[in-house]
């Protein structure tokens, strides 16, 4: 057991590849990667991190260096639950998800990886170690993308690979809509698995119309048809439509999860470990999937969640995001037919090459 006596906060702006969209947030060009990196008094350092699209990064920075580097400076690193929920009390007022639930987040994982670095044990072996790999799917944000460079963007993922595909829903035309679910049904083939993702921009008529529609067309989980907050309005779906329902990258805290899995009737329940309490939320929910016969996926930061979903018996698929972090850390994710293999490190397995992103810090 060590103290921790050193947390120094970052926040990068990292610019995309090219401009993505989908149908709740306009088109992206860049995403935030606020990272903290702890020290504790035999000089091992760990690191934690969360992502942005874009807003609200400095927020998350702030209640990083103000609020949460007090709370952990002289305690031991190992008691995280008690750092976890010292945190959480601190900021509850202002918190119970949003920024500084973004901010506990990137410390949750951080205290994970110096557990690992200390103990000498991976993330996977950590977390449960049920299995090295996991399967996995290409996440595009492609809804501005025209229907010939979104077919073009899709078979680079076929390339890679990949042998399922989500593709972004939600233009202002129905019929367009489904013309693009048709082409990359065609494009894919019968066997390969198709999804599609709203991000809720639709209504709940709105959502069921383009349910029928897209039924057709084999699709394997329809995400953020609507507002992640209307659970009515999920189970009203799920009684109305063959299409499996997907949520979870906004849901933020245990009760927020709890409430979707016992009512929502989604199938496939996709937390992120960037703003859903980091590793330690991530574990609680997908044990709250299990014990609700649900199957557990993942939502962004594919680098980290390799290992939570290799480690978990009732895992599902795994988002490979369009947001590149791991194009500035020394692992990418490899697939081998379709499955994404863990890192066999001490500690989370994610190691920064913090000469990439020096040119794209952002200081308060
Ligand atoms: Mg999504």
């Amino acid at each position: 057991m060590a103290k921790i006596v050193a947390a120094d906060c970052y926040l990068y702006e990292l610019p995309l590849p090219e401009k993505m969209g989908d149908a709740k947030h306009g088109v992206h060009e860049h995403f935030e990667l606020p990272i903290i990196r702890l020290t504790n008094e035999d000089g091992l350092e760990a690191v934690g991190y969360s992502y942005t699209g874009g807003v609200g990064g400095r927020a998350v920075l702030a209640h990083l260096k103000y609020d949460l580097t007090p709370v952990l400076i002289g305690k031991e690193a190992n008691d995280i639950q008690d750092l976890f929920e010292a945190m959480y009390w601190k900021t509850h007022y202002i918190g119970r998800g949003g920024a500084a639930g973004f901010a506990i987040s990137a410390v949750d994982i951080a205290l994970w990886d110096l557990k690992g670095k200390e103990q000498g044990h991976s993330l996977l072996k950590m977390a449960g170690g049920k299995n090295q790999t996991t399967r996995a799917y290409a996440g595009g944000i492609d809804l501005n993308f025209t229907r010939e460079k979104l077919i073009d963007n899709v078979e680079g993922y076929l390339e890679k690979g990949f042998q399922a595909v989500k593709i972004k829903v939600g233009r202002p035309d129905l019929v367009d809509d489904v013309a693009r679910v048709k082409a990359i049904r065609n494009l894919i083939g019968p066997d390969r698995i198709l999804m599609v993702d709203a991000n809720y921009g639709f209504s709940r008529d709105q959502a069921k119309a383009a349910a029928d529609a897209f039924a057709p067309y084999d699709i394997f989980w329809f995400e953020e048809p609507i507002d992640p907050e209307d659970i009515d309005g999920y189970a009203w779906l799920a009684e109305r439509t063959s299409i499996p329902l997907a949520q979870g990258e906004n849901l933020h805290s245990p009760r927020e999860f709890r409430d979707v899995i016992r009512n929502a009737k989604v199938t496939y329940i996709q937390p992120d470990a960037s703003n859903c309490g980091g590793i330690s939320g991530w574990l609680e929910v997908a044990k709250m999937a299990k014990t609700a016969g649900l199957t557990v996926c993942s939502h962004g930061m594919q680098e980290l969640h390799v290992s939570l979903m290799s480690s978990q018996p009732h895992a599902g698929w795994m988002e490979v995001h369009s947001f590149p972090i791991d194009a500035y850390t020394n692992r990418q994710i490899e697939l081998h037919e379709g499955l994404a293999v863990a890192p066999d490190l001490p500690g989370i397995g994610v190691d920064f090459i913090w000469d990439k992103l020096a040119p794209f810090e952002i200081k308060l």
